[in-house]
């Protein structure tokens, strides 16, 4: 950034006298502090990560939403339900995503579990919008892993504590190759599994979603507005399990781009 576009993020409660002078003092190059005011002059922010499309676009990932026990079978295996009053989310850091074929093994675990779960990519934001404006904003769809501290987890349930450090940590969200919506046309059926070292571990159809796409989204834009770039995790069918350093994991989706990775 340079020292011109600084000079305009100054606080608003300055008079115009101020910033003028302000301005001076940059141009000048004496001065990094103004009122107490410290200018962030080495400043680099963290780059939201890009995800790749299969017709060779990319597009920056905004907020990742996720959504929690939305397959039965997989909420049974949690000891839970499906929340049939509204679907049950959480939420990832942008730069806790990754598009890498190494994906970090985290500390703090012992337990690390594998989630493969439909992606949805947001295209065009909105608010509250109705289940036909939900289907209008979807830009396409792609394989994702929830990586997941699930000691972390039992550990935050039982203390009633929040899931973020189960749930939000580098590298805890892998995303395959995005496809298109204008390529694959709306998913309502697909079959979903997930191969660990060449072994089936996780097997389900995107039909026994309790909560579809359209759906959550429209749920989603209800809280929030919704804005290009989202990502949604949509929830993980049964068969979650552990996985250790050294794995490879393919997760695959009808008509999708597989998900392959080395957990390093
Ligand atoms: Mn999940």
């Amino acid at each position: 950034m340079n020292k011109l576009t600084m000079s305009f993020m100054l606080p608003l409660a300055m008079t115009a006298w101020e910033v003028i002078e302000g301005f001076n003092r940059l141009v000048n190059g004496h001065e990094k502090s103004i009122r107490g005011f410290v200018i962030p002059m080495n400043w680099n922010s963290p780059l939201h990560p890009e995800f790749s499309t299969t017709d060779n676009r990319r597009f920056s990932v905004n907020r990742v939403f996720c959504i929690a026990k939305n397959y039965e079978e997989h909420a049974k295996e949690m000891g839970g339900e499906v929340d049939r009053e509204s679907p049950s989310f959480f939420q990832k850091s942008f730069d806790a995503v990754t598009f890498e074929p190494n994906v970090r093994y985290p500390t703090h675990t012992d337990d690390l579990h594998h989630e493969v779960e439909l992606v949805v990519v947001v295209g065009r934001g909105g608010f509250n919008l109705s289940l036909e404006d939900a289907e209008a904003v979807v830009f396409g769809y792609a394989v994702g892993l929830d990586f997941t501290r699930r000691d972390r987890q039992t550990e935050a349930k039982a203390k009633g504590r929040p899931w973020e450090v189960a749930k939000n940590f580098d590298d805890s969200g892998a995303v395959g190759i995005v496809t298109p919506k204008t390529d694959i046309g709306l998913i309502h059926d697909a079959v979903i599994t997930l191969e660990v070292n060449g072994e089936i571990r996780q097997s389900g159809d995107i039909k026994q979603m309790a909560y579809n796409v359209t759906e959550l989204i429209a749920f989603l834009s209800t809280l929030q507005e919704l804005k290009a770039g989202d990502l949604i995790y949509t929830g993980t069918p049964s068969g979650v399990g552990r996985v250790l350093r050294g794995d490879r994991l393919v997760g695959k989706i009808d008509g999708l781009v597989d998900l392959d990775i080395c957990l390093v």
